[in-house]
């Protein structure tokens, strides 16, 4: 079968592998579609820390089962999943508290291991989602959404409360999405007036902010009839946009980091005391955030028609990766196999 390598960063390349032989507990799985994410981006471009090359990329995809073995679980040969692909040690700590997604020995397919951008893939049983009513594109979106989703099931957002998110890529897409379908109240802020005006007309939000607008904190005090957010949270991973988020949640409030920041923010203690702000990292997604997130988009309450601007064919990746990747009006690029 032809795989796409990333060799090194700047050059992807078709290789010839061997269909995988599934383990025990593995199922052999087709791979149909393939999301291309933030993260991919930046392993091409030498950006994404402690990479390792060559690897093949591909952690967001819609895929059919083809060998399985019976299992307590009904899943079938024919069935169309999503794959969870963060593959945990169950004995770690952190998995036996139910929290598999930032298990200490956490190996993220397509990342750490090897990933779906090539026809076949095996994959642990338990990491399978079955969804047979969604496309495979639909099935390609779940990883995407569910990052997002997470953050505000971190959160504990409720409908009465409104959150303030902050960065309108896929990840706070996916919070935006998940928000508004819980009936919170919802304000977003970024610095592109593009995707500003994306979640105005397209996904429906009814209060789309410019981040950099000088009067920013007194425009988001108007729509919160003078006082702050209860809930902000963060998916740009931009140190200014992480240490201001102390100034722009109400007392009480709560802040959670989706993005990532490779260093180190920092912050006025008495203010965090002042208002007894709770702060809280979000990692990956869990196993009920996958379910979740299918049900939203099966029962219609998550669109994803807005989502998917642009494509190509797996074999075009090496000619057409970089440049479908610097599209200003990229959200997601989808990879057909
Ligand atoms: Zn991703």
């Amino acid at each position: 079968m032809k795989s796409i390598q990333l060799e090194t960063p700047g050059r992807f390349k078709v290789i010839d592998e061997l269909k995988p032989i599934r383990e025990l507990g593995e199922a052999l799985v087709r791979v149909h579609r393939i999301g291309v994410c933030g993260t991919d981006i930046h392993a091409f471009h030498g950006r994404q820390p402690f990479f390792d090359y060559p690897r093949i990329l591909g952690h967001e995809l819609g895929a059919e089962i083809i060998e399985i073995n019976d299992n307590g679980l009904g899943l079938k040969p024919g069935d169309k999943c999503s794959i969870e692909p963060y593959f945990n040690n169950k004995c770690s700590s952190a998995s036996r508290m139910g929290k598999s997604n930032c298990c200490e020995d956490l190996k993220v397919l397509g990342v750490h291991i090897d990933g779906g951008m090539r026809p076949y893939i095996t994959v642990p049983i338990e990491k399978l989602h079955r969804a047979n009513e969604l496309s495979f594109e639909q099935l390609a979106l779940i990883e995407t959404i569910c990052i997002g989703t997470h953050g505000i099931e971190r959160s504990m957002l409720t409908k009465d409360e409104t959150i303030l998110i902050l960065g309108t890529g896929p990840i706070g897409l996916g919070a935006i999405q998940f928000a508004l379908a819980l009936g919170s109240r919802v304000i977003v802020a970024d610095i592109s007036e593009q995707r500003l005006t994306f979640c105005r007309d397209v996904i429906s939000v009814p209060h789309a902010l410019k981040a950099d607008a000088p009067d920013f904190e007194d425009q988001l005090k108007n729509l919160c009839g003078g006082d702050l957010p209860q809930v902000v949270l963060d998916a740009t991973g931009n140190r200014f946009s992480m240490e201001r988020t102390f100034n722009l949640a109400a007392n009480g409030g709560r802040i959670v980091f989706v993005g990532l920041l490779m260093g180190e923010i920092s912050f006025d203690d008495p203010n965090l005391h002042r208002k007894e702000l709770t702060l809280m990292a979000s990692r990956n997604a869990t196993p009920d955030t996958f379910k979740k997130v299918i049900g939203a988009v099966a029962d219609g309450s998550i669109d994803t028609k807005p989502w998917i601007t642009h494509r190509m064919a797996i074999l075009d990746v090496p000619k057409q990766f970089e440049k479908i990747a610097s599209q200003p009006d990229l959200i997601k690029a989808i990879i057909e196999v």
